[in-house]
C-alpha cells in the first residue's frame, strides 16, 4: 500500500509500544473509549496502530483520526499495571504525523491561528479589550451559539475566552511573609498571564504568604507545552529554550530553588525538558536541571506548611476538586491540592465520580476536536452539578475555562475557581496585603 510513512526522526518509542501486553486494564480511564467503545479509539487500539507504522504501514487518514482524537490525557499511564509509557508514543507520533501528511486548508488555518495565538501572551493581552466588549454586549455569547454548527472551533474559541479579569501587569513578585525559606521563580503562562491574572497573583499571594520570596523573570514567553503535544516538537524546544534562559537570569542574579508553576499542562511540560532537549547539547544540562526543579504551586505549599492562619470567608461552601489530567496522570500530584482545600475553613471537600475522566480541556484538543471536547465538557459538568457543589476548584487554565463554559451551558451556578485563588481569599488581611499587585514590585533581594 502506498502513502507517507514515518521516518527516522524522533521514533515513538518502540520499547514503550513493546511493554503493552494487551491486558486492557486502561480502556475504562480512557474518554475516547468511554464515549465511542471504538478499541481504535482506546490506548491499546492507538499502540497498536502506532506499532503497525513502527512496522511499515502508511500514515493514512483512519490512522491520523484516531491518533488526533487522543486527547493526551494519560489516563492510561496511571491506569497501565505494566507501566507502558503512552506520553513516548503519542507524542512523537504526533509530530511524524505533522511531517507526513499535509493537513486540509481548512485545518491548517485553525492550527495556524492557534499556535500564532495561544503561545504568545502579548497577542492575547491585545484581545483584551475585544473580549470585554464581546462580553459587555453579549456578542461573545451569541457567536458561540450562532457558529456552533457553522464554525465549530471558532464559536468553541468565543465560548472559552472568559471575559478579561483584572489588569495584565508585570508579572507577580512577592517579598515573604517573615523570614524567607524559598526562592520560588514563578511560571507566569500564557492564556493565564493575559486573560487569567488573578490566579497569577492569587499564586504570588500564597507563596509569600507561605515564606516564598516570588520572582517572576521578564521575557518567560510560552513554556511550549501546547506545542509539544501537538506534535510541533522543534516549536516546542524554542521555547523550552528561551524560558530556561530567562530562569538562569532571575531577578537578583540568584536561580530560584524551585520553578513553580499553576497550570498543569505546562507542568508536565516542563517536567520532561530533560528529554525534549537531551540532544541539545548546548542545553541538555540546564534543561535537566531545570526540569528537577518544576513544581506545582500545590506541592510547594504543602511543603512549606498551610499559609499562616486562613480565615473563613463566607458561608460554609461545598468544593468539589477536579483533577487537570496533567498534574494527576502527568506529574503524580493528587493529594496536595486536596489536603490544601480541604484544610480551609468551612471548606467542606468533595469528590466527584469519575476523577481520572479529562473534562474535554487537553491544551487546544477542545478547539481542534470541538465536538469531543464540548461532550466530555457537558458530561463532567452534570456530575459537578449533581455532587451539589457550590464550587468546582481546579489547577489547571484550561480546566477552568473548560469547566466554566460547559456549566454556564448547563445554567449552573456553580463558580470555578482555581485552588490558588480559594486559597488567596482565605488569607488574612496582613498575609494578603503583602505581595503586590500587577503593575508593582516589591524589592527584591
Ligand atoms: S491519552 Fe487519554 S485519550 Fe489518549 S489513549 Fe490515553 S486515556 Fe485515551
Ligand atoms: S493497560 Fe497497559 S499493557 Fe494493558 S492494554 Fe493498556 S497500555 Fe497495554
Amino acid at each position: 500500500v502506498s502513502g507517507p510513512r514515518f521516518d527516522v526522526i524522533d521514533p515513538p518509542s518502540r520499547e514503550a509500544v513493546e511493554d503493552c501486553v494487551h491486558c486492557g486494564f486502561c480502556l475504562p480511564s480512557c474518554p475516547t473509549y468511554l464515549l465511542w467503545g471504538e478499541e481504535m479509539d482506546s490506548p491499546r487500539g492507538r499502540i497498536d496502530l502506532v506499532a503497525a507504522r513502527l512496522d511499515g504501514a502508511p500514515v493514512d487518514d483512519a490512522f491520523v483520526g484516531h491518533i488526533d482524537a487522543c486527547l493526551g490525557c494519560l489516563a492510561c499511564v496511571t491506569a497501565c499495571p505494566s507501566g507502558v509509557r503512552y506520553d513516548r508514543i503519542v507524542e512523537p507520533t504526533r509530530a511524524q504525523i505533522e511531517r507526513a501528511r499535509r493537513r486540509g486548508p481548512g485545518e491548517r488555518a485553525l492550527r495556524a491561528l492557534l499556535f500564532a495565538l495561544f503561545p504568545r501572551p502579548e497577542r492575547l493581552r491585545s484581545l483584551r479589550p475585544l473580549l470585554a466588549a464581546g462580553y459587555r454586549s453579549g456578542m461573545s455569547r451569541r457567536f458561540a451559539r450562532w457558529g456552533r454548527r457553522r464554525v465549530p472551533a471558532l464559536a468553541t474559541l468565543a465560548e472559552l475566552l472568559p471575559a478579561p479579569d483584572g489588569a495584565p501587569g508585570p508579572p507577580p513578585e512577592s517579598a515573604p511573609v517573615g523570614p524567607e525559606r524559598l526562592r520560588a521563580g514563578l511560571v507566569t503562562g500564557c492564556v493565564q498571564a493575559a486573560l487569567l491574572p488573578r490566579v497569577n497573583l492569587a499564586t504570588a499571594r500564597v507563596l509569600a504568604a507561605a515564606g516564598a520570596r516570588v520572582l517572576s523573570p521578564e521575557g518567560q514567553g510560552c513554556c511550549g507545552a501546547l506545542s509539544l503535544h501537538a506534535g510541533r516538537r522543534e516549536e516546542a524546544r524554542r521555547y523550552a529554550r528561551r524560558l530556561i534562559d530567562a530562569f538562569a537570569t532571575a531577578p537578583g542574579g540568584v536561580a530560584p530553588d524551585v520553578i513553580v508553576t499553576n497550570a498543569a499542562g505546562c507542568g508536565t511540560a516542563m517536567r520532561g525538558y530533560g528529554e525534549l532537549l537531551a540532544e541539545d547539547a548546548a542545553y541538555r544540562a540546564a534543561a535537566a536541571g531545570f526540569a528537577e526543579r518544576v513544581r506545582d504551586v500545590t506541592e510547594v505549599l504543602v511543603r512549606l506548611g498551610r499559609p499562616p492562619a486562613t480565615r473563613r470567608t463566607g458561608p460554609p461552601r461545598r468544593v468539589a476538586y477536579q483533577d487537570a489530567c496533567h498534574l494527576a496522570h502527568g506529574q503524580g500530584v493528587r493529594q496536595p491540592p486536596r489536603d490544601l482545600l480541604a484544610g480551609l475553613p468551612g471548606v467542606q471537600l468533595l469528590e466527584l465520580p469519575e476523577p481520572d475522566i479529562c473534562c474535554g480541556s487537553a491544551g487546544v484538543h477542545n478547539l481542534l476536536q470541538p465536538a469531543t471536547g464540548r461532550e466530555l465538557g457537558d458530561r463532567k459538568a452534570a456530575l459537578v452539578i449533581a455532587s451539589g457543589a457550590d464550587v468546582v476548584a481546579t489547577g489547571n487554565p484550561g480546566c477552568l475555562l473548560q469547566l466554566q463554559a460547559a456549566l454556564h451551558r448547563a445554567g449552573s451556578p456553580v463558580e470555578v475557581r482555581h485552588v490558588v485563588e480559594l486559597l488567596g481569599d482565605a488569607l488574612p488581611p496582613a498575609a494578603a496585603g503583602s505581595a503586590c499587585p500587577p503593575g508593582g514590585r516589591s524589592p527584591v533581594a
